[in-house]
């Protein structure tokens, strides 16, 4: 095996703010709580993350040009949709996913029991394996607005490569 793996690291991060009457989207799934993330879209910071995480390991910029808030089409819109076109972004540049690594800030609500169906979600959007996801929840123990439940933040790592 001779051919030429170009492999490329990116790194993404996204905060919301935590309000009462909106739902809690991350990682394209609905968790119950009585509080959800504000924004635009469905202000599913997860996937924000990782769309800025792969879009910055192909040097393709960052979501808030591919997506301005200002755009009435992305109003309400799934944030699965936002991942799909950066995948199909990907594959124009002939990247493929190596893996993901997420972390979620979180005081509340407890994410355990939803890692999974998060992952499947996202594995099932951006075409990978189960392997090339993991998730991570932290609490900000207390402290700042994540700490205070005020917001939920995320970070993301992404490695992608291209053969050639
Ligand atoms: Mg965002």
């Amino acid at each position: 095996m001779n051919e030429q793996v170009n492999f490329r690291i990116g790194t993404g991060y996204d905060i919301h703010r935590l309000e009462v009457g909106r739902p809690l989207i991350l990682g394209g799934i609905e968790i119950p709580f009585e509080k959800g993330l504000v924004g635009h879209s469905d202000a599913d910071a997860v996937s924000h993350a990782v769309c800025d995480a792969l879009l910055g390991a192909a040097a393709l910029g960052d979501i808030g040009q591919h997506f301005p808030d200002t755009d009435p089409n992305y109003r309400g819109v799934s944030s699965l949709k936002f991942l799909e076109r950066v995948l199909t972004l990907l594959k124009e540049s002939n990247y493929q996913i190596n893996n993901i690594d997420i972390t979620i800030h979180a005081e509340r609500p407890k994410l355990q029991n939803f890692k999974n169906a998060i992952k499947e979600k996202l594995a099932e959007t951006l075409k990978i394996s189960l392997t090339q996801i993991n998730i991570k929840g932290k609490t900000n123990e207390g402290l700042d607005s994540v700490g205070r439940g005020e917001a939920i933040a995320v970070s993301a790592i992404a490695l992608i490569y291209q053969t050639k």
